[in-house]
């Protein structure tokens, strides 16, 4: 009994079936032979979620490279130079905040792109978006290459120019002014040196002991001097020298004292 109940659902299952395809046998098509046949989506249509194409806001991105970071794929390439002070024209960013980068290059590559859409949520001023843009199919891959920066060519060397030009004139500033302290040292040094030297007893006073040790500390100077010091090498000698020449004028003090006390 079972078994014939069975073959009797099959039969009006089968029927329903045809049924439903004798039915549209008659009616419309609604598939597109897409490109060829296009059937345009508004973009009202798009659930508010929807994954396409990406747009950044020049306005609002300061080049921080969170979005290049955070990409899984690496499809992000950011650029940036520093605002050169005395610049004149910087636009302020769209949050009101004064600018203090140029994004010299924003591309993303849309043909590595995932729309996973990471960009977006680290983005701190919320720059990158995701658009209702899903149809910009293109034959040469390099087309699917956006660059969004809003600089022209000629406008991003002369930003990156007039940055080198300030660090090139900052770093001769520093030069100068590094130059000007170690002058002034070695001056103090002579001058501690000469007084030194002044206050030293006569020839003849000069223990042996003495004598070697003033040759001793001759040679030693001598040798250093004929090596080739970087600056804080420099810096550490300048200061043996003045400790040195310190030691001289005291042992000179005391041996003049000595003397006087011999004399008396
Ligand atoms: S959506 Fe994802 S894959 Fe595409 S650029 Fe953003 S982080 Fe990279
Ligand atoms: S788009 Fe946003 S995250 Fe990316 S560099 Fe600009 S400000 Fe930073």
């Amino acid at each position: 009994m079972n078994y014939f109940r069975k073959i009797y659902e099959w039969l009006i299952t089968a029927i329903k079936g045809m049924l439903i395809t004798f039915d549209h046998l008659g009616q419309q098509k609604v598939t597109n032979q897409y490109p060829e046949i296009y059937h345009p989506i508004k973009s009202g249509d798009m659930p508010l979620i929807a994954r396409n194409r990406l747009f950044v806001d020049m306005d609002g991105c300061d080049g921080c490279d969170s979005c290049a970071k955070a990409c899984p794929v690496a499809c992000i390439t950011v650029e940036s130079v520093r605002v050169t002070p005395g610049d004149e024209n910087v636009p302020d960013m769209n949050n009101g905040k004064p600018r203090k980068t140029w994004v010299t290059k924003h591309e993303i590559d849309f043909a590595k792109c995932c729309f996973c859409s990471l960009c977006t949520f680290v983005c701190p001023t919320d720059a990158i978006t995701m658009t209702q843009e899903f149809e910009y199919s293109e034959f040469d891959r390099d087309k699917l290459i956006y660059n969004f920066t809003n600089l022209s060519p000629e406008q991003v060397i002369e930003k990156q120019k007039m940055f080198e030009e300030h660090q090139i004139a900052k770093k001769k500033e520093q030069e100068e002014k590094k130059k000007a302290e170690a002058e002034a040292k070695k001056l103090a040094e002579i001058e501690a040196a000469k007084k030194a030297e002044e206050s030293k007893p006569s020839e003849g006073e000069t223990t042996p002991k003495a004598d070697s040790n003033a040759q001793i500390s001759e040679t030693t100077a001598m040798k250093e001097e004929t090596k080739v010091l970087s600056p804080e090498e420099e810096a550490k000698q300048k200061e043996r020298e003045a400790r040195r020449a310190e030691n001289e004028r005291k042992r000179a003090e005391r041996l003049a004292a000595a003397k006087s006390n011999e004399n008396t």
